[in-house]
């Protein structure tokens, strides 16, 4: 069996005015994530991740922030794209590990709707998509609100 590792991590500003969008679903809060597309920290880190496993560069390659057909797209058709580019190369997902940086708002509760929406793009179960959160305790542009970042992991297995 030929298994491929893969990592990414995204970076986003917070400001008012934005939706804020993480894992593919709309979280209530005073500040959304700024970017061209939806601005999904944690699909852009799993989409970097299935990409570096590949080996087929990163998604401001295949999604450039240049191109108006990015421009507030739903990050959720990058990650269905994604998952069609790595199926086209014989690659299925085995599973994603993620970390979620934040001080506001707490997302426990968004985690399981967040599980299933990457769950039912990627072909895996919940129990393969783990997502998981922390603050960094006040403590840098995380801690005074000013952005987010995600942090993700798959291994991926050569389609039998
Ligand atoms: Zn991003």
């Amino acid at each position: 069996m030929s298994y491929r590792i893969g990592s990414g991590v995204d970076f986003h500003r917070l400001a008012e005015g934005r939706e804020l969008w993480i894992g593919g679903v709309l979280i209530p809060h005073t500040k959304g994530a700024v970017g061209h597309s939806d601005a999904d920290v944690l699909l852009h880190a799993i989409c970097d991740a299935m990409l570096g496993a590949a080996c087929l560069g990163d998604i401001g390659v295949h999604f450039p922030d240049t191109d108006a057909t990015y421009k507030n797209i739903d990050s959720k058709i990058l990650l269905k794209k994604t998952a069609d580019l790595i199926n086209a190369e014989g690659y299925e997902l085995v599973n994603i590990d993620s970390t979620l940086c934040l001080q506001e708002p707490k997302i426990k509760p968004y985690v399981p709707l967040m599980q299933e929406a990457i769950a039912k793009i990627t072909s895996l179960t919940i129990r393969e998509v783990s997502i998981k959160a922390t603050t960094t305790e006040q403590m840098g542009f995380v801690g005074r609100e000013e952005g987010l970042i995600a942090y993700a992991t798959v291994l991926m297995q050569k389609k039998g």
